[in-house]
Order: structure tokens, then sequence, then C-alpha cells
């Protein structure tokens, strides 16, 4: 940031010769002039303004001001892979999980046709020997009481 100068007094922030500070506002300020902008903005008016000072490590609300634009959109990028490896990752686990949700649901139906299908032998069954039963006290009633 060789090119940032304090806003009022346009000392060279590389100068070294003073702790410089950034105003809510936005606006760069040496130790001397900062004073005086914090009451009022040297450069938008701006009264009561509250400033960071700009010393390593900047405080990371503000350190990105003073990175460069390419180095910013390198960590946009790595942050874009990351999610979407995460994502992918995410999807993939999903579809395992629909895949055998799907072949469950499938044997569910087969085997719920196959109930259906013994239930209705079962109650064919059931109505045959009822059948014999009655058949068979008929003809016990008739050899027990002959006529
Ligand atoms: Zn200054
Ligand atoms: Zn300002």
């Amino acid at each position: 940031m060789e090119w940032m100068r304090c806003n009022s007094c346009w000392l060279k922030v590389e100068a070294k010769q003073s702790q410089f500070h950034l105003t809510q506002c936005g606006h760069v300020y040496c130790d001397k002039c900062i004073i005086k902008a914090e009451e009022r903005c040297h450069q938008c008016g701006v009264a009561g303004t509250i400033s960071l000072p700009l010393k390593e490590p900047l405080s990371p609300q503000i350190s990105h001001y003073f990175t460069r634009p390419a180095d910013l959109l390198e960590k946009v990028v790595q942050a874009e892979q990351f999610q979407e490896s995460q994502l992918s990752l995410c999807l993939k686990r999903a579809d395992i999980n629909d895949n055998k949700y799907q072949s469950l649901k499938e044997a569910y139906w087969v085997s719920a046709e196959n109930l259906k299908k013994v239930y209705q032998k079962y109650s064919k069954l059931k109505m045959t020997v009822a059948m014999i039963q009655k058949e068979n006290n008929k003809s016990m009633s008739t050899t027990s009481h002959p006529m």
C-alpha cells in the first residue's frame, strides 16, 4: 500500500514515521491527524467516527481492505471449491441413501403383494375347511341320529 497517504496531511503510510488509522467512514489518518478526524472527518465531514489502528496483525474486520484483490479472489475460489466439494460429498451420500430407499420401497411392495396372495390363499383354505367341517357335521349328525 505504498501509494496510501494520510487523508489530511498526505504523509505516506510507508514512511513509518507515524502510526496510521482507518476510520469507520473509510478514511486513513496519521497519528497526528486522527485526533481531529475523529471529531470531524477531514474528508467526509462525519462527526464522532471511530477508528482502528493500522498495525499488524490487522483486525479481521479491515484486513481485506489491505489485501490485494487478486489474493481475495484466490480465497473466494478456494472457498467455492471447498464448499462445492463438501456439497457434492453430501449429495453423493444422499444419492446412496435415496437408492437404498428406492430398493427397500420396491422390496416392500413385492412383499406386500406376496402377503396379499398368501392371505387370499389362506381365506380360500379357511372357507374350504369350514365347508369340510360342515359336511362332516352333517354326516355325523345323520349317522348318530338315524331316522
Ligand atoms: Zn496526517
Ligand atoms: Zn471520513
